[in-house]
């Protein structure tokens, strides 16, 4: 029976083999905030990657962007985010610890001390960052560090319908920072106060967003299972009427069943032309779209995809682990799928003597042209193998005496621990192929 996957064995997997440590650890830390290690950063742009090439590469008419983390202070105004963009904060009078009113039971004992009926108020609490530009901090020179990547979108539509020739309906892309000032920041990058986005904002004829909304959702649902992830681990949530923006038509997430239950990895919504008519109340600039067939003049609705790409590398994580009982062993393995494995193969000489150590080194280095390899040498090869598939490496390729004869090598796949003899040249051809037909174990 695989032992559970639980929140601390990931912190601690992640925290001994380097993908994600505590910001600025050697002095204690910051709240809510993480540093991507070798292994992590690339995790975390093979996600990226993966879904940059699934949104604006597979898909017909969506072009990226990538817009500036500061922005004019209007931007925010109009988009209600200084004024609304708050969540309602309570404290307990006992030990001062601080929550979010809609995340515990008001009535009930404080999370952190355990004293009863205790808490303050809710009152509504601003999460976007403030700083300033310029030397002097005034209102004036008041700027925000962006909450959400989709104001970049949303501003740039102009630019884009006129310099890319794109036509309604198309979208925009964009995967960058956030920050949110978050009340609670537990469960590791779950809820971060620096992380990053991947959206796609969807601009479409009012109306058609009836079609545009459901062909997103299933979509957005389609990307998970090719990434990987176990589809029964993944549903949907229709936002009710009491989380439902007052502009928005309907909304949907799709939550995934982390260790800690059923939570939100990424948002659906229909937003219809609010966004577009906001900005162009407070620009005074025209954010509409002249249909260049029937010279039809509309502001666009909007279906938006926004996805978190740091919660997606807890996500794949949590999804990735097993621990497995094997006859006379225990292995942590990550089941990674290959496009975002942050080690594609590992080139291991059997033995460091008698040029087998040459040898794969030669290798791996030819390899990297190809993929990105990694070379270990030090310990016994079941300790290798184990170092590989704890970090969801899919391929390790041995050298050993035969290697040195016929030039074939063992190519061992990581889940099923097969292994088959193969002609080293054939190596890069092996691996895209197992890539392409990989499935979830
Ligand atoms: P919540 O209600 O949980 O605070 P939200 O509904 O406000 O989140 P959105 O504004 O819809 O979240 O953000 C879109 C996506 O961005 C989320 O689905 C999530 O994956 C990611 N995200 C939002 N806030 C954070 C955060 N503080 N840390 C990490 N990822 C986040």
């Amino acid at each position: 029976m695989a032992e559970e996957v639980t929140l601390d064995k990931i912190v601690s997997l992640c925290k001994r083999r380097g993908f994600i440590f505590p910001s600025s650890e050697i002095y204690g830390g910051l709240n809510g905030a993480y540093d991507y290690g070798p292994l992590g950063v690339n995790l975390k742009n093979n996600i990226r990657d993966f879904w940059w090439r699934e949104m604006t590469q597979i898909h017909d008419d969506i072009v990226g962007i990538d817009a500036s983390i500061l922005m004019n202070s209007q931007v925010w105004k109009a988009s209600g985010h200084v004024s609304n963009f708050t969540d309602p904060m309570v404290d307990c009078k006992v030990c001062h610890a601080r929550f979010r009113a809609d995340q515990i039971d008001l009535n009930g004992a404080c999370p952190n001390c355990g004293n009863k009926g205790s808490f303050t108020a809710p009152r509504n609490f601003n999460l976007m960052f403030v700083t300033h530009i310029g030397p002097t901090a005034d209102d004036a020179s008041t700027v925000y560090l962006r909450p959400e990547t989709a104001q970049g979108i949303y501003v740039n539509f102009k630019n884009i319908v006129t310099s890319a020739r794109m036509k309604v309906p198309f979208g925009i892309a964009q995967v960058g920072k956030s920050f949110r000032n978050e009340i609670t920041t537990k469960n590791f990058i779950f809820r971060s106060c620096e992380f990053e986005q991947m959206e796609m904002q969807w601009f479409c004829k009012p109306g058609s967003d009836d079609t545009w909304f459901p062909y997103w959702r299933e979509q957005r649902m389609a990307f998970y299972g090719k990434m990987g992830i176990r589809l029964d681990h993944l549903r949907w949530h229709q936002h009710g009427p009491d989380e439902l923006a007052f502009y928005a038509k309907d909304a949907y997430d799709i939550q995934y069943l982390f260790p800690m239950g059923w939570q939100e990895l990424e948002g659906v919504h229909d937003r219809t032309d609010y966004d577009l008519t906001q900005h162009q109340k407070f620009s005074g600039k025209d954010m509409s779209y002249m249909d260049p067939v029937n010279n039809e003049k509309f502001i666009p609705y909007i279906v938006e995809t926004s996805a978190g790409l740091t919660r997606n590398v807890l996500m794949a994580l949590c999804d990735a682990y097993e621990e497995q009982q094997l006859e006379d062993d225990t292995r942590v393995v990550l089941h990674l799928h290959p496009a975002i494995a942050p080690i594609k193969a590992a080139v291991l000489p059997l033995l460091k003597k008698d040029g087998l150590a040459e040898y794969a080194s030669k290798l791996e280095h030819d390899l990297r042209h190809y993929f990105v390899t990694d070379y270990d040498v030090s310990g016994a090869i079941g300790r290798r193998y184990r170092r590989q598939d704890e970090v969801g490496t899919p391929y390790c390729i041995t050298v050993d005496y035969d290697t040195l004869k016929d030039n074939t090598v063992t190519i061992r796949y990581r889940d099923s621990m097969e292994q088959k003899r193969i002609k080293i040249e054939d190596i890069p051809a092996e691996v895209a192929k197992a890539d392409k037909e990989y499935k979830r174990v």
